[in-house]
C-alpha cells in the first residue's frame, strides 16, 4: 500500500510512502491473528487494504476461494457482510442521531440479510443479548452509553451481517483499562461461540496473550516477526519484538521484568532507514544492518523472523 507524495504547484508524483511494504499475512477460520507494532507501523493501513476500504496498490487478498482482491465494486458488495471491521473510537464510529436499533439494521438492510422488518427485530434483540446489553438498548443514541457499551455496539454491528472475518483495529485503546479485558473477553467468546476470525490490530501486546493463535509484528511497513502466540511471546527472537515484549507487565515476574528501552520515534516512512529500518533503535545493530535489509530466517514451522542475527538459519 503506497501512498504518492505529490510536490509543486503542478502536484507532480515526487516519490512514495511505502506504508505497508510488501506483507504476507494468512488468518485460519475461527482464529485469530494479532498484527502487533507501534502506532505509525502501517497496522491499521494493512487492515483496510486487506478490505478494501482503501485500494491495495498492489498483491493479492484471498478470501476463501475467492480472488477479493479482483473483484469489481458491484461484486464487492456481495462479499461485504463477510468482512466487517470495528473500529478505535467507538465515540467517532456510531452516528449520534441513529437509535441503536437503525445502527444495528441499517447493514442487514444494506445487504439483505435480514428481509422482514419483524425479522430484523429479532435479530436486533439476539445481537444486543450476544454482546451483553439489554433489548431496552435499541431504543436508545449512541451519546447514553459509556465507551465500552459504545464499543460492544459497534461489534454487534459488525456481527448483525454475519461476519466470517473481523478486523479489529485497536477496538480497546480509546478505553478505560478495566474494560479492555471486558471487550478482548467478548471478542474470544464470540469467537468461540460463532466461529469468527479476527485480525486484530494492537500496540499493546499485553493484549494478545488470552486471544491470539497467531502474532504478527510490524514495523515501518513490513513483518519482522511472525509465528504462533507461543513461539513469539514465548521466545521472541527480533529485537523489536523483545523490547515491545519487555515493556508489559508480566504477573510471573510480579512486573518486575526489565524493559529493554527503545531508542528515539519511530522513523517517518516517507524516508525509511536504509538496511534493516529498525537498525537506528536497535542495541545489537551492526554495519550489515545499516546496509542491507536482512532475509527472512525460519525458527520452526511457522516461527519467522528478518534481523541479521539470524541469516544463518535459512
Ligand atoms: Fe537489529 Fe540488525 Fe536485527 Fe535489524 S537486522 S533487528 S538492526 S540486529
Amino acid at each position: 500500500m503506497h501512498f504518492p507524495i505529490r510536490k509543486g504547484v503542478l502536484k507532480r508524483v515526487a516519490g512514495h510512502v511505502k506504508a505497508v511494504d510488501g506483507i504476507d499475512l494468512s488468518i485460519a477460520a475461527g482464529t485469530t491473528l494479532a498484527l502487533v507494532g507501534e502506532s505509525g507501523s502501517g497496522k491499521t493501513t494493512a487492515g483496510k487494504a486487506i478490505l478494501r476500504l482503501i485500494e491495495p496498490t498492489a498483491g493479492e487478498i484471498r478470501f476463501g476461494a475467492v480472488a477479493f482482491s479482483k473483484l469489481r465494486q458491484h461484486e464487492l458488495r456481495r462479499h461485504r457482510g463477510d468482512l466487517q471491521i470495528v473500529f478505535q473510537d467507538p465515540f467517532a464510529s456510531l452516528n449520534p442521531r441513529m437509535r441503536i436499533v437503525d445502527i444495528l439494521g441499517e447493514g442487514m438492510i444494506a445487504l439483505g440479510t435480514a428481509e422482514t422488518q419483524g425479522e430484523r427485530a429479532r435479530r436486533v434483540d439476539a445481537l444486543l443479548d450476544q454482546v451483553g446489553l439489554p433489548a431496552s438498548a435499541k431504543d436508545r443514541y449512541p451519546h447514553e452509553f459509556s465507551g465500552g457499551q459504545r464499543q460492544r455496539i459497534a461489534i454487534a454491528r459488525a456481527l448483525a451481517v454475519d461476519p466470517k472475518l473481523i478486523v479489529a483495529d485497536e477496538p480497546t485503546s480509546a478505553l478505560d483499562v478495566s474494560v479492555q479485558a471486558q471487550i478482548v473477553n467478548l471478542l474470544k467468546a464470540l469467537q468461540d461461540r460463532l466461529g469468527i476470525a479476527y485480525l486484530f490490530i494492537t500496540h499493546n501486546l499485553a493484549l494478545v496473550e488470552y486471544l491470539a493463535h497467531e502474532i504478527a509484528v510490524m514495523y515501518l511497513g513490513r513483518i519482522v516477526e511472525r509465528g504462533t502466540a507461543d513461539a513469539v511471546l514465548g521466545s521472541p527472537k527480533h529485537p523489536y519484538t523483545r523490547a515491545l515484549l519487555s515493556a508489559v507487565p508480566s504477573v510471573d515476574s510480579g512486573g518486575a521484568s526489565t524493559a529493554i528501552r527503545l531508542e528515539g520515534e519511530l522513523p517517518s516512512p516517507v524516508a525509511p532507514p536504509p538496511g534493516c529500518h529498525f537498525h537506528p533503535r536497535c542495541p545489537q545493530a551492526s554495519s550489515v544492518c545499516r546496509s542491507a535489509y536482512p532475509g527472512e530466517a525460519r525458527l520452526g514451522a511457522t516461527h519467522v523472523v528478518s534481523c541479521h542475527l539470524f541469516d544463518g538459519r535459512k
